[in-house]
């Protein structure tokens, strides 16, 4: 049924039995294996420009993966582009030495989020989620962690548990426990987590309550857009502030899809909640690789005077800074968000519109420039929700479907499809009649 037209694709398909001999798996990223959905195999890429990617079969795409976020500005935006190839072809790209550039950058951040004080600048997720838990652990003098069943933070030892598909084996809906994501973490390392349901406040307080003066941290993405998109339920997280607060908690705000993309101060700003740590990355860079952590400046003064070293080869190297720059000008244009919001929201509504007067169960969840479909008749609130209710079995013809007519997102039906500067109406107009066309298909099948 709808099978992707392997002859359509048939270069991608030499690449990828070549590569696989040298690359485990034929990729570089898990989202881009086959076993992420890429089936039969992963589109190779061969450029992209603006809202638009080309495979290397020829075959262009109105792109809804974007690069899994950073992609905000489109392909190839041309300011940050330049700013990129003047700062490595004048100046350089790595001194381990400042640049007056990282301060400048700094204030653009800092300005942009009245919850960051101080910031401190990586190279990806992964890395500043560990450093934001490393901090809050030496500010609180406390270990645990509490962080929520179908997030990601990405993949070091310490948080890289309790996404997993086998929920059965993960303990009571309130209180999971804690499911490694796969072999090779060390045991022991999950004494220090606490898994909690998300959008369940029940379970927050009883498990403050219980181990409260243990907790240095609650780590949570304040959009869950690790399990599809699911959005905080009114209340939430003003409650989850509120307690965290009292308790003594570190709040971590993980907005590594969601900054820079929900709002110039991310979701943040948006949803008006403070937390005291904040993580952030893909939109940042405009889809060159920088991340950064800032917040509280009390809890960034561990790093002042090097109690807690925050080190790295490549951090605020020039390609970083420069795209930032770059990137974090653009988002600041006047009207930029009230543009790209209005792209999403022809997109969101219309692509509920459609899935609706099909007749199919579908519900599209999402906030801004950030969404994803969800074939369900029961709403989502969070991970067990999705793994009970939610049909991946139509998200998966819905996806081949869509691609099949020139639409690209992920096939998984966790991920997310995401809405960049670049798309414009004629671009959602015709992924609408992508849709009308596969939803038909879908509810007479
Ligand atoms: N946190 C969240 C919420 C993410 O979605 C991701 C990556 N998708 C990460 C952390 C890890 O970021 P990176 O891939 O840059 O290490």
């Amino acid at each position: 049924f709808m099978q992707i037209q392997t002859t359509a694709t048939q270069t991608s398909g030499a690449l990828f039995e070549a590569a696989r001999r040298l690359i485990p798996g034929g990729v570089n990223s898990t989202a881009r294996a086959q076993w992420s959905g890429w089936t039969p195999h992963p589109l190779f890429v061969e450029k992209g420009f603006g809202s638009q990617v080309q495979d290397v079969d020829g075959n262009v795409y109105i792109d809804y993966l974007l690069g899994l976020g950073p992609m905000i500005l489109g392909h190839r935006p041309l300011a940050v582009t330049q700013a990129v190839v003047d700062f490595i072809q004048q100046r350089g790209t790595v001194f381990a030495l400042p640049t007056a550039d990282e301060a400048v950058l700094a204030q653009k951040i800092v300005d942009a989020l009245p919850s960051v004080e101080r910031v401190r600048l990586c190279n990806t997720g992964t890395e500043a989620v560990l450093y934001a838990t490393r901090l809050a652990r030496a500010f609180t003098g406390r270990t645990k962690i509490i962080r929520f069943e179908g997030m990601y933070h990405g993949f070091s030892d310490a948080v890289y548990w309790s996404k997993h598909p086998a929920i059965e084996k993960a303990g009571p809906d309130s209180q999971p426990y804690p499911v490694p994501q796969g072999p090779g973490l060390p045991a022991g390392v999950e004494a220090n987590l606490i898994i909690l349901p998300w959008n369940d406040a029940d379970a927050l307080k009883a498990a403050i309550e219980t181990h409260g003066n243990k907790i240095a941290a609650v780590l949570t993405e304040p959009v869950m857009c690790n399990t599809g998109c699911i959005l905080p339920e009114p209340g939430y997280l003003e409650t989850m502030r509120a307690m965290t607060e009292k308790a003594g908690i570190v709040l971590i705000f993980d907005e590594v899809i969601t900054g820079f993309r929900l709002s110039i101060g991310g979701a943040q700003a948006r949803l008006r909640i403070t937390p005291d740590l904040s993580v952030f990355a893909k939109g940042l860079g405009g889809g060159f690789p920088v991340a950064a952590l800032g917040g509280r400046r009390d809890i960034m003064a561990l790093v002042d005077d090097g109690r807690v070293s925050m080190a790295g080869t490549y951090t605020a190297n020039g390609i970083a800074v420069a795209a930032a720059n770059a990137t974090l000008d653009e988002l600041s244009a006047p009207g930029f968000y009230d543009a790209l919001d209005a792209v999403s929201d022809r997109l969101r509504y219309g692509l509920q519109d459609v899935l609706t007067k099909a007749g199919l169960p579908a519900h599209v969840v999402g906030i801004g420039a950030l969404m994803q479909v969800w074939f369900t008749t029961r709403p989502i609130r969070n991970y067990r929700d999705a793994e009970r209710f939610a049909d991946q079995q139509l998200f998966d013809r819905w996806w081949r479907g869509m691609l099949s007519r020139g639409v690209l997102f992920h096939p998984g039906a966790y991920e997310n499809l995401f809405v960049s500067a670049a798309h414009t109406q004629e671009d959602i107009d015709a992924t609408l009649d992508a849709a009308r066309d596969v939803a038909r298909e879908l509810a007479s099948a």
